[in-house]
């Protein structure tokens, strides 16, 4: 079978214009002509540079403040909770306005505000917001927009904990939550009454690898006048930017590929407006869910590998689903890249690359998933995606134990599931692994 992901490796990401020091005090020169492979420049004045660059390159070069003469290369980490001012009208000026100056990290910090100005620039939104975790965003987005009341549509099948806090949304607020399939944009329309206000999806379904068609969920749910807010923590903005088919909100656990390394913990809010951005920064202020500068400083460095990473993740993902395919105690393979996936076509559409996820149902059940992920000697049980090692897990008895037996079902999640982030080891020590852990089940 050729390879699966030979077919989506368009990396068609779009080229943004960004000005940067003009070290030679140049001035209207054009030195480039901008192009599928080419790089604009534009020297626009003696101080700036319009460069109009590649996604890869623009998570490499985050802002960093000019020194005496000089710049930092990497954005230092500002590891200080407050900043001191001469004037009391200054720093009540950055109190009320983060874009005024600095003046409690609460509020807003260097490092986190470079971390922020890479992640809105990558999705395509005006501005973002770093927060404590992925959960912190969520809720920071949830409750900063919905009032008691209030009617939410979503897609079935999402991360537990955000199901968990939609279920307890319901308990504490009276804010109900209405769960479509995410395939078929009716769905959404006939769910949608007068209190309905947001429309909650991920770009790739956790843990079931479902991919929605994004822009058709996302026009339904506007037409309802509802606003979309979509979980990229799979996708990354390397295989999709949420915003360009029309999302107002985008949400991250940089926890996973965003760092990248299993080594931080961050949120983030990216809003296509900056109209949404403000009082979500205002409501993250006041929640304290600020992100630590070190987790933000980690964020930054981890974004700097990204197009590399999913690149090497997307095509050991397709070994490794090919493989798994061809195995008898495997009844099913849940990755888009696969032909015959359902979502297949969908992708291939939305997707600038079928992602580093796979999930597959073992024909044993339960006993068949538990038994697997205990015999791996080389990938890890754990409860988390998205980093350098490969990581396994039961999503039945771990990241979705809050869901009935009946939940599961509905949301496609089998007894005998089991759900991988392929790492970046070499593909044929990972299926080596695998091969021992399905041998006799
Ligand atoms: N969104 C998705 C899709 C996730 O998989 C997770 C965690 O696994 C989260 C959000 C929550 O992120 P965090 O653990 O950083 O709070």
């Amino acid at each position: 079978m050729a390879p699966a992901v030979a077919a989506c490796s368009r990396w068609r990401e779009p080229y943004r214009s960004h000005s940067i020091p003009n070290p030679r005090n140049l001035t209207g020169v054009t030195l480039a002509t901008p192009g599928p492979a080419g790089l604009a420049v534009r020297l626009d004045t003696a101080e700036s540079v319009v460069m109009t660059m590649h996604l890869e390159t623009r998570a490499i070069h985050a802002p960093a403040a000019e020194l005496n003469g000089s710049r930092p290369v990497s954005t230092p980490i500002y590891q200080t909770s407050v900043f001191a001012f001469d004037d009391a009208a200054a720093c009540a000026r950055a109190l009320d306005d983060p874009g005024a100056g600095f003046a409690y990290s609460r509020y807003a910090n260097p490092t986190t505000s470079a971390l922020e100005a890479v992640a809105a620039d990558l999705e395509g939104g005006a501005a973002a917001l770093a927060v404590s975790s992925g959960m912190g965003a969520i809720n920071a987005v949830l409750l900063g927009l919905l009032r008691p009341g209030d009617h939410v549509i979503a897609q079935r099948c999402l991360y537990g904990g955000t199901f968990a806090v939609f279920t307890a949304l319901a308990a504490r607020y009276g804010i109900d939550v209405s769960y479509v399939s995410g395939r078929d944009p009716a769905e959404v329309t006939a769910a949608a009454s007068d209190r309905s206000r947001l429309l909650f999806l991920e770009t790739i379904a956790n843990p079931t690898i479902a991919v929605g068609d994004l822009p058709a969920l996302i026009a339904a749910g506007h037409q309802a006048g509802l606003t979309c807010v979509v979980d990229n923590t799979f996708a990354t903005p390397v295989l999709c930017r949420p915003i360009e088919h029309g999302a107002d909100i985008v949400v991250h656990s940089a926890t996973k590929y965003l760092g990248g390394h299993d080594d931080l913990t961050l949120g983030l809010v990216i809003s296509a407006r900056e109209q949404e951005h403000r009082p979500l920064w205002k409501h993250t202020v006041d929640l304290g869910v600020a992100a630590d500068p070190f987790a933000a400083w980690l964020t930054l460095r981890g974004l700097k590998t990204l197009s590399l990473r999913m690149e090497r993740h997307c095509a050991s993902a397709a070994h490794l689903a090919e493989r798994l395919a061809a195995c008898p105690a495997v009844t099913r393979v849940h990755w888009p890249g696969l032909p015959d996936h359902p979502d297949h076509a969908t992708a291939r559409r939305l997707l600038d690359g079928f992602g580093g996820m796979v999930a597959f149902d073992l024909a044993g059940g339960r006993d068949a998933g538990l038994a697997f992920v205990s015999r791996l000697r080389l990938a890890a049980l754990a409860a988390s995606l998205g980093g350098a090692e490969t990581l396994v897990l039961h999503p039945a008895s771990t990241s979705h134990r809050q869901m009935d037996a009946a939940s599961l079902r509905a949301a496609g999640i089998e007894e005998g599931s089991v759900r991988v982030s392929v790492g970046l080891e070499h593909p044929d020590d990972l299926w080596a692994d695998f091969e021992q852990a399905l041998a006799g089940l």
